[in-house]
């Protein structure tokens, strides 16, 4: 009898650590709220001026958009999206809306998820896209910094986003949103046209091959 209760308990302790190994980035996903009212209002003012929107809600988002971040850590990446005015330093931009740049997830380098933005809420961070795309930062100075951690992160996200979101239709890097020959493109849209995007080179071409590939194989989603 005692045999018998001391192998139920060392079932019940493997099954339990067996579920514990199971647990996914995603399970283990770190809340870093950065919304406010005054980012809602001025993200608002951003979709009226940009969109001809009165509102700035994600419905039925389209697209994800994968980044990185240009900078080096975690803590600096998440302060980037802090604050809801952009930095008047950021010129360009600036003169072209005032909430700031944001994101509704960070992945940092061991590929641990945070969560900035509900993904029913605008963020700005992709000129032409923003009132139908929903962002992925990857922390990394250089594309030479993505780790493999990033790329199963990034996988399980958009694997993830796309049950969630049925209508999601493209994933794009951010270096490809103005390749006219991409499906996606027919979303683009920019009411002043004098707000020209700029070419940007994230997270590059390497990391989205590789990010494609593992959706492909792991999830068998063609994106
Ligand atoms: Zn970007």
């Amino acid at each position: 009898m005692k045999l018998k209760q001391i192998i139920i308990v060392m079932v019940y302790l493997i099954v339990s650590l067996k579920i514990g190994v199971a647990q996914t980035k995603l399970d283990l996903m770190i809340d870093h709220p950065i919304q406010s009212e005054k980012r809602y209002e001025l993200m608002k003012s951003y979709a009226k001026a940009h969109y001809g929107l009165d509102h700035a809600n994600l419905i039925n988002p389209q697209m994800i958009v994968i980044h990185y971040s240009a900078i080096a850590t975690l803590k600096q990446t998440l302060a980037a999206f802090e604050s809801d005015n952009i930095s008047k330093s950021r010129n360009r931009l600036a003169s072209y809306g005032d909430v700031n740049v944001g994101t509704h997830y960070v992945v940092d380098q061991d590929g641990t998820i945070y969560s900035l933005l509900p993904t029913t809420l605008m963020a700005r961070h992709v000129i032409g896209f923003n009132h139908t795309a929903i962002a992925i930062e990857n922390v990394a100075s250089d594309q030479g910094k993505l780790t493999d951690e990033q790329i199963r992160s990034n996988a399980l996200l958009v694997d993830m986003l796309a049950k969630k979101h049925p209508s999601i239709r493209y994933m794009i890097g951010h270096l490809e949103y103005m390749n006219q020959t991409m499906p996606h493109f027919e979303l683009f849209k920019e009411n002043i046209k004098e707000y020209e995007p700029s070419i940007k080179i994230d997270p590059g071409f390497a990391f989205m091959r590789r990010l494609r590939n593992h959706l492909r194989v792991q999830y068998n989603l063609k994106l």
